[in-house]
């Protein structure tokens, strides 16, 4: 299939301040590539400090002087609902821009727009059906929680399911009626560009949504370290956590962190080996396996391991990696030729700690672009590096074990904590070997399906907060004790 290119790609991408796109003022840009020729295809405008102060300032303007904030919930949840239906009505255009800019497969491309119109309608609801907490004291007081959104929200986001991503991050934010300041990811920046027209259309008063394009340690940077910003929403990797959250310390701003993985699936002798198997697969290769809860380490029960390898590698083998846009292409080009060259020296390395059951570098016919094949390791030890550190892309380590202790200590033995996946027919160990796994979340016996009710977010180096439901209202918004003597 010819490589496609989506018709009507805009000639620039620019900063949306206060309602206009606009150029940096330095006038500087950065090229953005296409993952599957790696070819420049359009040049971002790359915000710096001053960039990021217009942008503050317009958000703050319509926080402090705008109707967004001061809008009735249910005034608010016409706006998302609105900003929702506009995401829809073009989910097929959405996922072939963010297919093209990002390489992921367009048929999973399509399942993350449409997640993110969900993510506008859940906290519509959501805002409108708040209660918040009322105590009384008979004879004396009352006592009530007056809820108030936060301020300015900076929101910095990763390059992978980028649209999809920014949705989670803008939705509850908006929802909560604080006004915001996106900074998307520099590898991936065409889709945040187009929030503007969508936010446009549904009514959103101007100033309430902001973007600043550009490199982290530019435009983020200022983001993170602006005194206008209360508080930060970041999603990335752990290293860049720790420095913004030393940034963050001085003004003592709300974090909200959402981090890397490390992901185990812990199948047991007795799990529905068919179910496990496709889940496993699914939980590492779909996406790319550029996703933070991939299960990217399975550990599996020694009395079923020669078999689980076997069946697992055969097909592995017959994930068709392609070119993006073709809708038989399971696994696409990764984002970016640095991430490439990452996952690869990743691959070389877990040749020398590993057994290679599948995969092992470039697939046969695809010699250019940022192509891994699904690539399969077992006997892989806890030590090994490709077991400890995250690589974020289509490879898996599987490892053996002889008992539930020696599971869990696996499980546990790295020191990332966002998610975890349990095969297992045993009731009493499933519930017992989740809760005592040290991941943010757990899936029972089931592939990773998001409630937007639960708390989203990991432990130890995965994640400080958790975002998810009224979690996140509570994040994008101060509770104020007001006490009334009666
Ligand atoms: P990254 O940390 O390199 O970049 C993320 C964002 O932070 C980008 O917009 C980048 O420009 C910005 N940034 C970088 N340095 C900065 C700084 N000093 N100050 C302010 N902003 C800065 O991450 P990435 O490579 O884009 O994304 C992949 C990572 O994200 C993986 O580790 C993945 O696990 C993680 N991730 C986590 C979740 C989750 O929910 N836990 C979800 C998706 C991705």
């Amino acid at each position: 299939m010819a490589h496609h290119v989506p018709e009507n790609l805009p000639s620039g991408i620019k900063h949306y301040i206060g309602g206009e796109f606009v150029d940096s003022l330095s006038g500087e840009t950065f090229d953005v590539l296409n993952p599957v020729t790696n070819e420049n295809y359009v040049a971002a405008a790359s915000g710096k400090k001053e960039d990021i102060d217009r942008a503050v300032a317009a958000a703050k303007e319509a926080f402090d002087n705008g109707p967004w904030p001061r809008m009735l919930p249910r005034a608010r949840a016409r706006v998302l609902n609105k900003i929702a239906d506009a995401v829809e009505a073009q989910d097929a255009r959405l996922a072939e821009l963010e297919s093209f800019d990002s390489g992921l497969p367009i048929t999973q491309a399509l399942g993350q727009a449409q997640r993110a119109a969900e993510n506008f309608r859940f906290f519509a609801d959501l805002i409108v059906a708040q209660a918040d907490d009322a105590y009384k004291v008979p004879g004396r007081q009352i006592n009530y929680v007056n809820r108030k959104p936060k301020g300015v929200a900076g929101l910095i986001t990763p390059w992978n399911t980028p649209f999809m991503l920014e949705s989670w991050k803008l939705a509850p934010a908006l929802a909560s009626g604080c006004t915001v300041v996106l900074k998307p990811a520099e590898f991936t920046p065409l889709s945040a560009s187009l929030w503007a027209g969508i936010f446009e259309e549904a009514g959103l008063p101007t100033g309430v949504f902001n973007l600043v394009n550009g490199f982290g340690e530019d435009a983020g940077d200022a983001l993170v370290k602006h005194p206008d910003v209360p508080l930060i929403s970041f999603t990335g990797e752990s290293k860049t956590g720790e420095i913004i959250f030393a940034n963050c310390a001085p003004h003592l701003k709300g974090m909200s962190m959402e981090l890397g993985g490390k992901s185990p699936a812990v199948v047991f002798a007795d799990a529905d080996l068919d179910a496990a198997i496709d889940s496993t697969l699914f939980g590492v290769f779909s996406l790319n396996g550029e996703r933070c809860t991939a299960g990217s380490r399975i550990l599996v029960e020694r009395a079923i391991y020669d078999e689980f390898c076997e069946r697992y590698a055969a097909r592995a083998q017959n994930i068709v990696v392609g070119d993006p846009h073709d809708p038989k292409t399971e696994v696409g080009a990764l984002v970016h030729p640095e991430h490439f060259d990452k996952v690869m020296s990743y691959v070389e390395i877990g040749k020398s700690e590993g057994r290679l059951l599948a995969g092992g570098g470039r697939p046969e016919g695809l010699e250019h672009g940022n192509y891994v094949a699904p690539t399969v390791f077992a006997d892989v030890k806890p030590d090994a590096r490709v077991f400890q550190e995250e690589i974020f892309g289509p490879v898996v380590a599987i490892t053996p074990f002889d008992s539930d202790d020696e599971a869990l200590e696996l499980a546990n033995s790295v020191r990332y904590g966002l998610a975890a996946y349990v095969w297992t027919q045993n009731l009493t160990r499933a519930h017992r070997f989740s809760q005592s796994i040290n991941a943010g979340m757990v899936w029972l016996n089931s592939h990773n399906v998001r409630d937007l009710r639960t708390p989203f977010g990991g432990v130890k180096a995965s994640g400080l907060g958790h975002e998810g439901g009224y979690r996140s209202i509570d994040f994008y918004t101060d509770q104020q004790a007001v006490h009334i003597t009666l």
